[in-house]
């Protein structure tokens, strides 16, 4: 029976939801509606409270409905919604995103992460004065034109649309190679390292399930793009602040050129934001060249919600405590899943996990990999999750993410149900 909600909400939105992967279209079935969250939980239109590891994917990593949070985006709706004129609390957020993340020297606040990574590109399509742009099969960088394109047929060839109404023409200027692939990279570069403007790259991949970068691999595009003279961007819409105060970056000890972030520098309100090297980003308007623009940028609601969620994340111990909790999280499912005879693999960075359901033994660290997972049986394994209880990420391609809320005891009542799930696998 379709869910009442659901089925008005097809009525006047486009298949119901204003963003695809929440209609569940990688494990089927019907969205949960959600009526409000707290802590560690979503509270349904059901009636029932989950235990989340979606977090608005990724926003919430302090956790739902924090009062600090709250309480600073009432005190800023208070004094008016929105200006179209500089604040305070603008100058507020940039410097604390520039002490957070020292490869940060000036920054630029936009409305979303897909703004930030089209503004990232065509900034350094702009500095360099060259058009291609090398990407990575299996990372998303929103829904710009240039970075919606998938892999031609050859490694090497040019880029195909991964949708109707991106045209063929600008997906030819975007090169997309696989993930983790060194030789891949040093090889474009040499056929066309004068025509690349830029490598752009998620420093762990979060959108085809986890998949940390292996030994050597940033460090390695840094030097493709110091050799060449293009820009490397880490997308850190997602990593940011997430793996440690500093990001990716900081975890993994390389620095781009320039980074983008979104999701938890809005602290949950839509707030996305780039910034680099100083001599890079004075290329955008009004210093430089590169325009770009937005009526509702830097938005007092979204600096109050995101600098109060960057005090959570600023907390001692906070990502001590987050790698902890994550770990718990993954052994406890290894276990699990060993107790049931279920082959499961795990890859976890701090507070950001990926579950694949293969025979593989050695590390996943590449797309096909993943590609090549039981994507049935992690759609049961789902269902069975969400009946006892527990809100995964809904489809197999997406990372999961742990909370500074989530508790011991939240922990242990997903493995729980995890043993009851797997059981009957
Ligand atoms: N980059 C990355 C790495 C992302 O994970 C996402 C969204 N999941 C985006 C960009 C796009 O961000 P938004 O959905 O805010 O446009």
């Amino acid at each position: 029976m379709t869910h009442p909600l659901f089925e008005e909400a097809k009525q006047y939105i486009v298949g119901g939801v204003n963003s695809p992967v929440r209609a569940f279209t990688g494990v089927g079935g019907e969205p949960l509606f959600v009526e409000s969250a707290q802590g560690a939980r979503v509270h349904a239109s059901d009636g029932r409270a989950y235990i989340d590891y979606v977090g608005s994917w990724g926003p919430m990593i302090g956790g739902h409905s924090r009062p600090e949070v709250i309480e600073a985006v009432q005190r800023a709706a208070s004094r008016g919604l929105s200006f179209g004129a500089p604040t305070e609390v603008e100058t507020a957020m940039a410097k604390r995103i520039c002490e957070l993340v020292p490869s940060i020297e000036r920054v630029r606040m936009v409305n979303s992460g897909t703004e930030a990574t089209m503004t990232a590109i065509r900034l350094a399509r702009g500095y360099t004065g060259r058009e291609r742009v090398v990407k990575f099969e299996g990372n998303y960088h929103g829904h710009s034109d240039s970075l919606l394109v998938k892999a031609g047929s050859g490694a090497l060839t040019q880029g195909v649309p991964n949708s109707p109404g991106v045209p063929a023409g600008l997906a030819d200027l975007t090169m997309t190679l696989p993930y983790n692939d060194l030789d891949a990279v040093r090889q474009a570069f040499a056929e066309k390292g004068d025509e690349i403007a830029c490598i752009i790259v998620e420093p762990v991949a979060g959108n085809m399930n986890c998949i940390p970068p292996e030994a050597g691999f940033l460090e390695g595009l840094k030097s493709v793009c110091e050799e060449y003279g293009a820009v490397l961007i880490f997308d850190e819409v997602m990593t940011g602040f997430r793996l440690a105060p500093g990001g990716a970056q900081e975890w993994a000890g390389v620095t781009p050129h320039l980074t983008t972030l979104g999701k938890i520098v809005g602290g949950g309100m839509p707030v996305g934001a780039l910034g680099g090297q100083q001599k890079i980003m004075e290329y955008l308007s009004p210093m430089g060249p590169v325009y770009q623009a937005g009526t509702l940028s830097g938005n007092p609601l979204g600096m109050a919600a995101g600098l109060a969620m960057m005090d959570i994340i600023s907390e001692p111990g906070f990502h001590a405590r987050l790698d902890q909790r994550t770990a718990q999280l993954c052994d406890g499912l290894l276990e699990a899943a060993r107790e049931a005879g279920i082959p499961l693999r795990i890859n976890r960075v701090p507070g950001m996990f990926g579950l694949f359901f293969t025979d593989e033994q050695g590390p996943i660290s590449r797309f096909s990999q993943v590609s090549a997972c039981d994507q049935d049986r992690f759609k049961r394994f789902f269902h069975g999750m969400l009946e006892q209880g527990v809100y995964l990420a809904p489809s197999a391609f997406e990372a999961g993410f742990v909370s500074s809320a989530h508790s011991e005891q939240d922990i242990a009542s997903t493995v729980d149900a995890a043993r009851t799930v797997m059981a009957r696998l």
